[in-house]
């Protein structure tokens, strides 16, 4: 087979940092909201709510070192700079006391947004769909294996776009932390070894253009630097 295509429906997987194996991705999940201080600058939804969830597809993971195409439909591509669980092991209705028996390890990742598409979403109390699901929105980094991050839990979020930090949090500020994220959403799927969870992100989220290269940096783990470039359809489309 030599269809330049077939890349597309080739398993998707990420590098493991220091090892020669992959780690197959399953699905993608995101949480919704989990830093106060991002719902504030949103001015949506209350800062105690449960945590809620969407998926964005498997194939929409993108590698560190990537060029990511503007996407159609948006004049308002965000990023979200992120910590990023990797699943490894099968559970669901898992207590938070037992939820980090289920992490392989973990990663930087971006939760790209069209955010116009995603306010309109909101608006017409339609599903997230638009604003998040699509190609390209979810660049991940080398997962770091979870016995070699002792630190991330209690470590900081970087994002810097040009060099310039735009996004800056302890991940101690979560409103519900990774074992309660992992347990809330056991609740509702059968977590499998190959799940990514986003975990949310804090203030300081913005647009970019193309030409604009964008570093997530979170303690102990690997660094994710993606390019946005030019897309095939997004600039006739735009009019920013
Ligand atoms: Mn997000």
């Amino acid at each position: 087979m030599t269809d330049p295509l077939l890349w597309q429906i080739a398993p998707i997987a990420l590098p493991v940092a220091g090892r020669p194996e992959l780690f197959p991705v399953r699905r993608v999940y995101c949480v919704g909201r989990n830093y106060i201080d991002h719902i504030r600058e949103m001015k949506e939804g209350s800062e105690r709510d449960d945590p809620f969830f969407f998926q964005k597809p498997t194939d929409a993971v993108v590698h560190d070192g990537s060029a990511v195409p503007y996407p159609p439909l948006t004049d308002d591509l965000h990023f979200e700079g992120e910590l990023v669980v990797a699943i490894g092991a099968a559970g669901s209705g898992v207590s938070a006391e037992d939820a980090l028996g289920l992490v392989f390890g973990f990663a930087a990742g971006i939760d790209l947004t069209r955010r116009d598409r995603q306010r309109d979403c909101r608006d017409l109390a339609q599903p997230w769909e638009a604003g998040k699901s699509f190609d390209h929105s979810a660049p991940c980094g080398p997962i770091l294996p979870a016995d070699e991050a002792a630190a991330t839990l209690s470590g900081e979020l970087r994002l810097s776009v040009n060099g310039v930090q735009r996004q800056h949090t302890s991940l101690k500020l979560m409103i519900w932390d990774v074992p309660e994220i992992i347990s809330h959403l056991s609740r509702s799927y059968q977590l499998m070894p190959g799940d990514l969870i986003y975990t949310g992100t804090p203030a300081g989220v913005a647009p970019v253009q193309p030409g604009d290269r964008i570093s997530v940096e979170i303690t102990d783990l690997p660094a994710l630097t993606v390019t946005i470039v030019e897309g095939e359809t997004s600039a006739s489309q735009r009019t920013a």
